[in-house]
């Protein structure tokens, strides 16, 4: 028995990975009435097949909240169901297809996507949902196949960027290291996708704009703007200046930032500021830098600096 609520709005976050979009859809997502899902995109294979954790710490089998999701969704999840998705998704859900997205499996494909968000709107008694599934070409999917989607387009320093690429970080689901990156290929991805995201406005969907440097810089002004834009309270009770308090998120997949519950300082990290090739990511990316008000030739990213931890 599948669910016959009504769709939910969806607010997507993209931008390329190390940009941010974890730690705003974290703050977003303690908003009443928004529930925060993760990376959708990977819930399919690292949730449905692989079985890593939620966000609140359970395996996603053993997650009440995304079991109950499944059954309302799908009438339970299965490998199967998974793998169609996943089998969908290589032949519908490519950046190379972006802007012609129509394709004959399209419809089967979005329509996983807007079972997994109506029901999970319906299990957390929200209106809306947020998917931090960060891919361009996801959006324009979601877009082409009807889904009321509002984008919320991330976008951070492209050197800060390419140094989160570079470094290893483990990956709290298995231990395993994340992939890197080097700077040409960060450059490119950085330049793909934002282009991507910036074209899909161009095509009537509502996309709004953020500069990861912007929220750390005044989280309240930022998340104000954004409330207004997305429909959300205004109030965030659960920031205090540059100081947020996280609850526990059924987040399906996404950065290790997903697991983090209680407070949380909000600081811009600058240590890509010495030592390594900043210069060509600012050289393959200048357009686009300046476009998002960067200066490439200004190692301050354009924006006050402040020293700190990584909050991304
Ligand atoms: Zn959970």
């Amino acid at each position: 028995m599948t669910d016959r609520s009504p769709a939910p709005g969806v607010i997507f976050l993209g931008g390329l990975g190390r940009s941010g979009t974890t730690l705003l859809e974290r703050l977003l997502g303690e908003s009443p009435g928004v529930t925060a899902l993760g990376e959708v995109a990977h819930l399919w294979a690292r949730g449905v097949l692989a079985g890593e954790p939620c966000g609140c710490g359970a395996g996603f089998a053993l997650c009440d909240f995304w079991r109950r999701v499944g059954e309302r969704a799908f009438g339970g999840w299965s490998p199967v169901l998974a793998e169609r998705v996943l089998g969908l998704r290589d032949r519908v859900d490519r950046t190379r297809r972006i802007p012609r997205m129509r394709h004959r499996d399209l419809d089967e494909y979005v329509r996983a996507y807007r079972r997994v968000y109506t029901a999970a709107a319906s299990v957390a008694g929200s209106r809306l949902v947020i998917d931090s599934s960060k891919h361009a070409s996801l959006a324009w999917c979601l877009a082409a196949g009807g889904v009321d989607v509002h984008v919320v387009h991330v976008v951070r320093d492209p050197r800060a960027v390419a140094h989160s690429w570079r470094r290893s970080v483990e990956r709290p689901e298995d231990g395993r290291p994340m992939t890197r990156w080097g700077p040409i290929r960060t450059s490119l991805h950085w330049t793909a996708q934002n282009l991507a995201l910036d074209l899909l406005s161009r095509r009537g969907v509502p996309v709004t704009r953020v500069r990861y440097e912007d929220l750390l810089a005044d989280p309240r002004a930022t998340l104000t703007g954004l409330a207004a834009r997305l429909g959300l309270d205004p109030a965030f009770p659960h920031l205090d200046g540059s100081l947020a308090t996280l609850g526990p998120a059924h987040t399906a997949s996404g950065n290790p930032m997903r697991f983090t519950i209680g407070p949380v300082r909000l600081i811009r990290d600058d240590s890509w500021n010495t030592g390594w090739p900043r210069h060509l990511v600012a050289a393959l990316t200048k357009p686009l830098m300046r476009r998002y008000g960067y200066r490439p030739g200004d190692l301050n990213g354009g924006v006050p600096m402040r020293g700190g931890e990584e909050a991304a």
